[in-house]
Protein backbone atom coordinates (compact mmCIF):
# COMPACT_ATOMS: atom_id res chain seq x y z
CA UNK A 1 0.00 0.00 0.00
CA UNK A 2 2.87 2.72 1.04
CA UNK A 3 4.11 2.23 -2.31
CA UNK A 4 1.22 2.98 -4.04
CA UNK A 5 0.69 5.67 -2.01
CA UNK A 6 4.11 7.03 -2.98
CA UNK A 7 2.94 6.57 -6.41
CA UNK A 8 0.24 8.56 -6.00
CA UNK A 9 2.17 11.63 -4.45
CA UNK A 10 4.68 11.39 -7.58
CA UNK A 11 2.17 11.62 -9.99
CA UNK A 12 0.78 15.02 -8.27
CA UNK A 13 3.91 16.40 -7.78
CA UNK A 14 5.05 16.01 -11.21
CA UNK A 15 3.20 16.73 -14.48
CA UNK A 16 2.43 13.43 -15.36
CA UNK A 17 4.53 10.81 -17.62
CA UNK A 18 5.97 10.71 -20.70
CA UNK A 19 3.09 9.02 -23.34
CA UNK A 20 4.14 7.39 -26.73
CA UNK A 21 2.92 10.11 -28.46
CA UNK A 22 5.15 13.06 -26.57
CA UNK A 23 7.89 10.99 -27.17
CA UNK A 24 7.29 10.48 -30.88
CA UNK A 25 6.87 13.61 -31.87
CA UNK A 26 10.25 15.05 -30.19
CA UNK A 27 11.98 12.43 -31.33
CA UNK A 28 10.75 13.15 -34.72
CA UNK A 29 12.58 16.26 -34.70
CA UNK A 30 15.88 14.70 -32.80
CA UNK A 31 16.16 12.32 -35.94
CA UNK A 32 16.53 14.86 -38.34
CA UNK A 33 18.98 16.81 -36.07
CA UNK A 34 21.20 13.63 -36.09
CA UNK A 35 20.70 13.03 -39.49
CA UNK A 36 21.74 16.84 -40.69
CA UNK A 37 24.68 16.66 -38.43
CA UNK A 38 26.23 13.71 -40.31
CA UNK A 39 25.44 10.82 -37.94
CA UNK A 40 24.81 7.55 -39.84
CA UNK A 41 20.92 6.01 -40.46
CA UNK A 42 22.03 2.91 -38.47
CA UNK A 43 23.53 4.34 -35.57
CA UNK A 44 20.28 6.70 -35.38
CA UNK A 45 17.63 4.29 -35.57
CA UNK A 46 19.33 2.29 -32.81
CA UNK A 47 19.91 5.38 -30.92
CA UNK A 48 16.11 6.64 -30.94
CA UNK A 49 14.73 3.03 -30.38
CA UNK A 50 16.97 3.21 -27.16
CA UNK A 51 15.87 6.55 -26.06
CA UNK A 52 12.05 5.69 -27.01
CA UNK A 53 12.67 2.78 -24.96
CA UNK A 54 13.95 5.06 -21.60
CA UNK A 55 11.47 7.75 -22.91
CA UNK A 56 8.53 6.16 -22.01
CA UNK A 57 7.15 6.48 -18.77
CA UNK A 58 8.96 8.41 -17.45
CA UNK A 59 8.54 11.54 -14.99
CA UNK A 60 8.40 14.77 -16.39
CA UNK A 61 10.24 16.86 -14.34
CA UNK A 62 8.35 19.61 -12.66
CA UNK A 63 9.30 22.58 -14.61
CA UNK A 64 9.83 20.84 -18.28
CA UNK A 65 7.33 20.65 -20.89
CA UNK A 66 6.99 16.73 -22.45
CA UNK A 67 9.05 17.88 -25.56
CA UNK A 68 12.15 18.92 -23.18
CA UNK A 69 12.29 16.03 -20.98
CA UNK A 70 12.52 13.98 -24.32
CA UNK A 71 15.72 16.21 -25.11
CA UNK A 72 16.88 16.04 -22.01
CA UNK A 73 16.71 12.48 -22.03
CA UNK A 74 18.53 12.10 -25.52
CA UNK A 75 21.44 14.31 -24.39
CA UNK A 76 21.82 12.37 -21.79
CA UNK A 77 22.11 8.81 -23.79
CA UNK A 78 24.48 10.65 -26.31
CA UNK A 79 26.96 12.23 -23.95
CA UNK A 80 26.69 8.14 -22.30
CA UNK A 81 27.31 6.36 -25.47
CA UNK A 82 30.48 8.59 -26.15
CA UNK A 83 31.87 7.66 -23.16
CA UNK A 84 30.47 10.41 -20.20
CA UNK A 85 34.21 11.44 -19.60
CA UNK A 86 37.36 12.52 -21.04
CA UNK A 87 40.15 9.99 -22.13
CA UNK A 88 43.44 10.24 -22.13
CA UNK A 89 46.30 8.79 -24.07
CA UNK A 90 47.34 5.62 -21.96
CA UNK A 91 51.28 6.32 -21.17
CA UNK A 92 53.42 3.82 -19.52
CA UNK A 93 55.31 5.10 -16.78
CA UNK A 94 58.21 7.96 -17.28
CA UNK A 95 61.25 4.87 -17.08
CA UNK A 96 59.73 2.74 -20.16
CA UNK A 97 58.92 3.85 -23.84
CA UNK A 98 54.89 4.15 -24.82
CA UNK A 99 54.99 3.49 -28.55
CA UNK A 100 51.84 5.37 -30.22
CA UNK A 101 50.98 4.68 -33.83
CA UNK A 102 49.17 7.12 -35.46
CA UNK A 103 47.19 5.39 -38.52
CA UNK A 104 44.95 7.40 -41.03
CA UNK A 105 43.97 8.39 -44.66
CA UNK A 106 46.27 10.94 -46.80
CA UNK A 107 44.91 14.36 -45.39
CA UNK A 108 43.37 13.48 -42.10
CA UNK A 109 45.46 15.26 -40.42
CA UNK A 110 47.91 12.77 -38.72
CA UNK A 111 51.53 14.97 -38.84
CA UNK A 112 49.43 17.63 -37.76
CA UNK A 113 48.08 15.91 -34.81
CA UNK A 114 51.49 14.62 -33.98
CA UNK A 115 52.90 17.65 -34.02
CA UNK A 116 49.94 18.61 -31.40
CA UNK A 117 50.45 16.16 -29.85
CA UNK A 118 54.14 16.12 -28.96
CA UNK A 119 53.93 19.64 -27.87
CA UNK A 120 51.75 18.56 -25.21
CA UNK A 121 53.50 15.50 -23.74
CA UNK A 122 56.64 17.98 -24.00
CA UNK A 123 54.73 20.17 -22.08
CA UNK A 124 53.73 17.27 -19.31
CA UNK A 125 57.37 16.85 -19.11
CA UNK A 126 57.51 13.99 -21.46
CA UNK A 127 60.50 13.68 -23.74
CA UNK A 128 58.48 12.49 -27.24
CA UNK A 129 60.62 11.46 -30.30
CA UNK A 130 58.62 11.56 -33.68
CA UNK A 131 59.32 8.57 -36.15
CA UNK A 132 59.53 9.72 -40.00
CA UNK A 133 57.33 6.63 -41.94
CA UNK A 134 55.66 8.16 -44.63
CA UNK A 135 58.53 6.96 -46.92
CA UNK A 136 56.16 7.80 -49.72
CA UNK A 137 56.02 10.88 -50.23
CA UNK A 138 59.63 12.87 -49.95
CA UNK A 139 57.68 16.09 -48.62
CA UNK A 140 56.47 14.55 -45.87
CA UNK A 141 59.15 13.92 -43.51
CA UNK A 142 59.91 17.27 -44.11
CA UNK A 143 56.59 18.55 -42.94
CA UNK A 144 57.30 16.56 -39.73
CA UNK A 145 60.81 18.18 -39.40
CA UNK A 146 59.39 21.50 -39.80
CA UNK A 147 56.51 20.77 -37.39
CA UNK A 148 58.98 19.47 -34.40
CA UNK A 149 61.20 21.93 -35.23
CA UNK A 150 57.92 24.07 -34.43
CA UNK A 151 57.72 22.40 -31.08
CA UNK A 152 61.11 21.47 -30.36
CA UNK A 153 60.50 17.92 -30.81
CA UNK A 154 63.51 15.26 -32.64
CA UNK A 155 62.58 13.90 -35.60
CA UNK A 156 63.83 10.48 -36.37
CA UNK A 157 63.84 9.63 -40.03
CA UNK A 158 65.54 7.61 -42.17
CA UNK A 159 64.68 8.69 -45.75
CA UNK A 160 61.99 6.81 -48.66
CA UNK A 161 64.20 3.79 -49.46
CA UNK A 162 64.17 1.84 -46.14
CA UNK A 163 60.71 -0.59 -44.56
CA UNK A 164 58.57 1.51 -42.35
CA UNK A 165 58.82 -1.24 -39.83
CA UNK A 166 62.56 -0.88 -39.85
CA UNK A 167 62.30 2.29 -39.62
CA UNK A 168 60.66 2.09 -36.07
CA UNK A 169 62.71 -0.05 -35.13
CA UNK A 170 65.73 2.03 -35.61
CA UNK A 171 63.77 4.90 -34.07
CA UNK A 172 62.67 2.80 -30.56
CA UNK A 173 66.45 1.74 -30.53
CA UNK A 174 67.59 5.92 -30.93
CA UNK A 175 64.93 6.85 -28.31
CA UNK A 176 65.99 3.83 -25.47
CA UNK A 177 69.67 5.05 -26.04
CA UNK A 178 68.63 8.66 -25.87
CA UNK A 179 66.59 9.00 -23.15
CA UNK A 180 63.31 9.37 -24.63
CA UNK A 181 60.28 7.74 -23.51
CA UNK A 182 57.63 8.33 -25.74
CA UNK A 183 57.93 7.37 -29.58
CA UNK A 184 55.35 8.85 -32.10
CA UNK A 185 55.11 6.73 -35.49
CA UNK A 186 54.04 9.11 -38.79
CA UNK A 187 52.67 6.45 -40.96
CA UNK A 188 51.68 6.80 -44.58
CA UNK A 189 47.81 7.56 -45.26
CA UNK A 190 46.13 6.89 -48.49
CA UNK A 191 43.74 8.36 -50.46
CA UNK A 192 41.24 5.51 -49.79
CA UNK A 193 41.31 2.36 -47.57
CA UNK A 194 43.65 0.29 -49.50
CA UNK A 195 45.13 -3.25 -48.81
CA UNK A 196 49.07 -1.77 -48.81
CA UNK A 197 48.94 0.49 -46.07
CA UNK A 198 46.45 -1.90 -43.78
CA UNK A 199 49.32 -4.45 -43.90
CA UNK A 200 51.92 -1.39 -43.57
CA UNK A 201 50.22 -1.19 -39.94
CA UNK A 202 50.05 -4.41 -39.11
CA UNK A 203 53.36 -5.51 -40.03
CA UNK A 204 54.46 -2.49 -37.39
CA UNK A 205 52.48 -4.04 -35.19
CA UNK A 206 53.55 -7.24 -35.52
CA UNK A 207 57.12 -6.41 -35.42
CA UNK A 208 57.54 -3.72 -33.16
CA UNK A 209 55.72 -3.17 -29.14
CA UNK A 210 52.72 -0.90 -30.22
CA UNK A 211 51.13 0.61 -27.04
CA UNK A 212 48.65 2.72 -28.78
CA UNK A 213 47.66 2.92 -32.19
CA UNK A 214 45.16 6.17 -32.68
CA UNK A 215 43.27 6.55 -35.79
CA UNK A 216 42.85 10.03 -37.22
CA UNK A 217 40.11 10.83 -39.11
CA UNK A 218 38.34 13.92 -40.52
CA UNK A 219 35.27 15.27 -39.46
CA UNK A 220 34.43 16.66 -42.62
CA UNK A 221 34.42 13.71 -44.58
CA UNK A 222 31.53 12.66 -42.07
CA UNK A 223 29.92 9.25 -43.10
CA UNK A 224 33.39 8.11 -44.67
CA UNK A 225 34.85 9.10 -41.33
CA UNK A 226 33.19 6.73 -39.71
CA UNK A 227 33.46 3.67 -42.34
CA UNK A 228 37.19 4.11 -42.26
CA UNK A 229 37.16 4.34 -38.73
CA UNK A 230 35.42 0.73 -38.64
CA UNK A 231 37.76 -0.63 -41.03
CA UNK A 232 41.17 0.60 -39.38
CA UNK A 233 39.54 -1.10 -36.58
CA UNK A 234 38.60 -4.46 -37.31
CA UNK A 235 41.85 -4.30 -40.09
CA UNK A 236 44.36 -2.79 -37.49
CA UNK A 237 42.72 -2.56 -34.62
CA UNK A 238 42.59 1.16 -32.62
CA UNK A 239 42.93 2.25 -28.92
CA UNK A 240 41.87 5.55 -29.69
CA UNK A 241 40.57 8.47 -32.22
CA UNK A 242 41.51 11.78 -32.79
CA UNK A 243 38.81 13.84 -35.16
CA UNK A 244 40.29 16.55 -36.94
CA UNK A 245 38.83 19.65 -38.45
CA UNK A 246 36.08 20.33 -36.36
CA UNK A 247 36.74 23.96 -36.64
CA UNK A 248 34.73 24.10 -39.83
CA UNK A 249 31.15 24.08 -40.39
CA UNK A 250 30.78 20.28 -39.94
CA UNK A 251 28.33 19.60 -36.81
CA UNK A 252 30.70 16.48 -35.94
CA UNK A 253 27.98 13.89 -35.79
CA UNK A 254 30.71 11.63 -37.07
CA UNK A 255 32.03 11.67 -33.22
CA UNK A 256 28.71 9.76 -32.17
CA UNK A 257 28.82 7.13 -34.87
CA UNK A 258 32.94 6.51 -34.54
CA UNK A 259 32.05 5.73 -30.64
CA UNK A 260 29.66 3.81 -31.78
CA UNK A 261 30.75 1.64 -34.90
CA UNK A 262 34.31 0.99 -32.76
CA UNK A 263 33.62 1.29 -29.14
CA UNK A 264 37.01 3.18 -29.14
CA UNK A 265 37.04 7.03 -27.28
CA UNK A 266 37.63 9.51 -29.18
CA UNK A 267 40.81 11.58 -27.40
CA UNK A 268 40.80 14.72 -28.89
CA UNK A 269 39.70 16.81 -31.58
CA UNK A 270 41.55 19.29 -34.00
CA UNK A 271 40.69 23.03 -33.86
CA UNK A 272 42.14 24.11 -36.85
CA UNK A 273 45.67 24.42 -38.54
CA UNK A 274 48.06 25.76 -35.72
CA UNK A 275 50.01 23.63 -33.37
CA UNK A 276 48.06 24.50 -30.42
CA UNK A 277 44.78 23.49 -31.62
CA UNK A 278 44.34 20.42 -30.27
CA UNK A 279 41.34 20.08 -27.52
CA UNK A 280 40.43 17.41 -25.19
CA UNK A 281 37.28 15.70 -26.24
CA UNK A 282 34.73 16.66 -24.07
CA UNK A 283 31.21 14.43 -24.26
CA UNK A 284 28.72 16.83 -23.07
CA UNK A 285 29.99 19.93 -25.38
CA UNK A 286 29.82 17.37 -28.32
CA UNK A 287 26.58 15.93 -27.74
CA UNK A 288 24.98 19.74 -27.77
CA UNK A 289 26.80 20.56 -30.64
CA UNK A 290 25.94 17.66 -32.74
CA UNK A 291 21.99 17.84 -31.58
CA UNK A 292 22.37 21.54 -32.89
CA UNK A 293 19.77 22.09 -29.83
CA UNK A 294 21.69 24.59 -28.02
CA UNK A 295 18.88 27.16 -27.16
CA UNK A 296 16.80 24.18 -25.58
CA UNK A 297 19.24 22.59 -24.07
CA UNK A 298 20.30 25.84 -22.29
CA UNK A 299 15.95 26.49 -21.42
CA UNK A 300 16.42 22.57 -19.76
CA UNK A 301 19.28 23.46 -17.56
CA UNK A 302 17.67 26.57 -16.51
CA UNK A 303 14.66 24.57 -15.78
CA UNK A 304 16.78 21.85 -13.65
CA UNK A 305 17.73 25.01 -11.69
CA UNK A 306 14.20 25.98 -11.21
CA UNK A 307 13.65 22.24 -9.68
CA UNK A 308 16.50 23.87 -7.48
CA UNK A 309 14.87 26.30 -6.60
CA UNK A 310 11.36 24.47 -6.13
CA UNK A 311 13.42 22.97 -3.31
CA UNK A 312 14.84 25.92 -1.56
CA UNK A 313 11.71 27.58 -1.06
CA UNK A 314 10.43 23.48 0.85
CA UNK A 315 13.74 24.37 2.36
CA UNK A 316 12.87 28.15 3.59
CA UNK A 317 9.13 26.72 4.51
CA UNK A 318 11.14 24.21 6.94
CA UNK A 319 13.31 27.01 8.09
CA UNK A 320 10.48 29.40 9.26
CA UNK A 321 8.88 26.22 11.16
CA UNK A 322 12.25 25.87 12.74
CA UNK A 323 12.16 22.17 11.15
CA UNK A 324 15.91 22.83 9.86
CA UNK A 325 17.82 19.72 10.61
CA UNK A 326 21.42 17.96 9.89
CA UNK A 327 19.81 16.18 6.93
CA UNK A 328 18.70 19.39 5.44
CA UNK A 329 21.71 20.74 6.11
CA UNK A 330 23.72 17.92 4.11
CA UNK A 331 21.17 18.37 1.66
CA UNK A 332 22.12 21.69 1.22
CA UNK A 333 25.91 21.10 1.00
CA UNK A 334 25.41 19.15 -1.40
CA UNK A 335 23.69 21.25 -3.74
CA UNK A 336 26.14 23.54 -3.16
CA UNK A 337 29.13 21.19 -4.17
CA UNK A 338 27.05 20.60 -7.28
CA UNK A 339 26.68 24.47 -8.14
CA UNK A 340 30.35 25.16 -7.86
CA UNK A 341 31.71 25.98 -4.12
CA UNK A 342 30.77 27.95 -1.38
CA UNK A 343 31.79 31.60 -2.39
CA UNK A 344 29.75 31.61 -6.03
CA UNK A 345 26.96 30.58 -3.88
CA UNK A 346 27.29 33.00 -1.10
CA UNK A 347 27.46 35.78 -4.32
CA UNK A 348 23.66 34.49 -5.46
CA UNK A 349 22.05 35.01 -2.15
CA UNK A 350 20.54 38.32 -1.97
CA UNK A 351 21.53 40.48 1.04
CA UNK A 352 23.94 37.78 2.54
CA UNK A 353 27.34 39.52 2.36
CA UNK A 354 29.23 40.09 6.03
CA UNK A 355 26.64 37.63 7.78
CA UNK A 356 27.93 34.73 6.01
CA UNK A 357 31.45 34.95 6.64
CA UNK A 358 31.38 32.57 9.53
CA UNK A 359 30.46 30.16 7.11
CA UNK A 360 33.51 30.57 5.24
CA UNK A 361 34.99 28.37 7.68
CA UNK A 362 32.83 25.37 6.12
CA UNK A 363 35.41 26.21 2.89
CA UNK A 364 35.29 23.19 -0.02
CA UNK A 365 37.84 21.03 1.29
CA UNK A 366 36.18 20.88 4.86
CA UNK A 367 32.75 19.82 3.45
CA UNK A 368 33.99 16.29 3.02
CA UNK A 369 34.41 16.44 7.08
CA UNK A 370 31.41 18.07 8.04
CA UNK A 371 29.51 15.11 6.18
CA UNK A 372 31.40 12.41 7.72
CA UNK A 373 30.24 14.22 10.73
CA UNK A 374 26.63 14.54 9.60
CA UNK A 375 26.55 10.68 8.56
CA UNK A 376 27.46 9.41 11.98
CA UNK A 377 24.79 10.81 13.75
CA UNK A 378 21.27 8.94 13.91
CA UNK A 379 18.41 9.91 12.23
CA UNK A 380 17.18 11.39 15.11
CA UNK A 381 20.05 13.76 16.12
CA UNK A 382 19.64 14.80 12.72
CA UNK A 383 16.25 15.98 12.81
CA UNK A 384 16.73 16.63 16.31
CA UNK A 385 20.13 18.97 16.64
CA UNK A 386 19.31 20.38 20.47
CA UNK A 387 19.66 16.26 21.57
CA UNK A 388 23.06 16.48 20.89
CA UNK A 389 24.86 16.11 24.93
CA UNK A 390 28.52 15.78 25.13
CA UNK A 391 28.26 11.70 24.90
CA UNK A 392 26.23 11.86 22.04
CA UNK A 393 29.06 13.98 20.51
CA UNK A 394 31.75 11.93 21.07
CA UNK A 395 30.33 8.84 19.63
CA UNK A 396 29.62 10.89 16.26
CA UNK A 397 33.44 12.75 16.87
CA UNK A 398 34.37 8.68 17.24
CA UNK A 399 32.13 7.29 14.40
CA UNK A 400 33.35 10.14 11.84
CA UNK A 401 37.58 9.64 12.64
CA UNK A 402 37.49 13.45 13.77
CA UNK A 403 37.97 15.17 17.40
CA UNK A 404 35.09 16.11 19.15
CA UNK A 405 36.30 20.02 18.55
CA UNK A 406 35.55 19.58 15.06
CA UNK A 407 31.60 17.81 15.88
CA UNK A 408 31.57 21.20 18.48
CA UNK A 409 32.25 23.50 16.03
CA UNK A 410 29.83 22.47 12.92
CA UNK A 411 27.12 22.32 16.11
CA UNK A 412 27.65 25.89 16.65
CA UNK A 413 27.61 26.69 12.73
CA UNK A 414 24.81 24.73 12.41
CA UNK A 415 22.86 26.57 15.11
CA UNK A 416 24.41 30.06 14.07
CA UNK A 417 23.14 29.19 10.37
CA UNK A 418 19.45 27.96 11.75
CA UNK A 419 19.68 31.37 13.69
CA UNK A 420 20.62 33.53 10.66
CA UNK A 421 18.13 31.78 7.99
CA UNK A 422 15.06 32.48 10.36
CA UNK A 423 15.81 36.20 10.81
CA UNK A 424 16.36 36.32 6.84
CA UNK A 425 12.96 37.01 4.80
CA UNK A 426 13.66 35.52 0.98
CA UNK A 427 17.00 33.99 1.79
CA UNK A 428 16.84 30.86 -0.68
CA UNK A 429 16.27 32.54 -3.75
CA UNK A 430 12.67 34.02 -3.44
CA UNK A 431 9.94 34.03 -5.79
CA UNK A 432 10.02 31.47 -8.31
CA UNK A 433 11.35 31.99 -12.14
CA UNK A 434 8.97 31.25 -15.30
CA UNK A 435 8.45 28.27 -17.02
CA UNK A 436 10.20 27.67 -20.03
CA UNK A 437 8.15 26.34 -23.06
CA UNK A 438 9.04 23.98 -25.94
P1 LIG B 1 48.18 13.62 -43.03
O1 LIG B 1 48.24 13.38 -44.50
O2 LIG B 1 47.20 12.73 -42.36
O3 LIG B 1 49.50 13.59 -42.38
O4 LIG B 1 47.57 15.09 -42.84
P2 LIG B 1 48.30 16.47 -42.53
O5 LIG B 1 48.74 16.52 -41.12
O6 LIG B 1 49.34 16.71 -43.55
O7 LIG B 1 47.10 17.47 -42.70
C1 LIG B 1 46.42 17.68 -43.91
C2 LIG B 1 45.86 19.11 -43.95
O8 LIG B 1 44.85 19.26 -42.96
C3 LIG B 1 46.92 20.15 -43.63
O9 LIG B 1 46.72 21.25 -44.47
C4 LIG B 1 46.63 20.51 -42.20
O10 LIG B 1 47.02 21.85 -41.89
C5 LIG B 1 45.14 20.36 -42.13
N1 LIG B 1 44.65 20.08 -40.80
C6 LIG B 1 45.02 19.11 -39.93
N2 LIG B 1 44.30 19.15 -38.79
C7 LIG B 1 43.42 20.17 -38.93
C8 LIG B 1 42.38 20.73 -38.10
O11 LIG B 1 42.09 20.29 -36.99
N3 LIG B 1 41.69 21.80 -38.62
C9 LIG B 1 41.97 22.31 -39.85
N4 LIG B 1 41.24 23.33 -40.26
N5 LIG B 1 42.92 21.80 -40.64
C10 LIG B 1 43.65 20.76 -40.20
MG1 LIG C 1 51.34 13.05 -43.15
Amino acid sequence: LSEKLQNVFKNLRSKGRLTEDDVKAALKEVKMALLEADVSFKVVKEFIKAVQDRAVGQDVMSSLTPGQMVIKIVNEEMVRLMGSETTEIKLKPSNEITVIMMAGLQGAGKTTTIAKIAGKLKSKGRKPLLAACDIYRPAAIQQLQINGQKQGVEVFAMGTSHKPVNIVKAAVEHAGKNGFNVVIIDTAGRLHIDEDMMNELIEIKENVNVDQTILVVDAMTGQDAVNVAGMFNDKVGIDGVVLTKLDGDTRGGAALSIRAVTGKPILYIGMGEKLSDLEQFYPDRMASRILGMGDILTLIEKAESEVDKDKARELEQKLRKAQFGFDDFLDQMNQIKKMGGLKDILGMMPGMGAQMKNLDAIDDGAMDKVEAIILSMTPKERTNPDILNPSRKNRIAKGAGVDISEVNKLVKQFEQTRKMMKQMPGLMGGKGGKKGKF
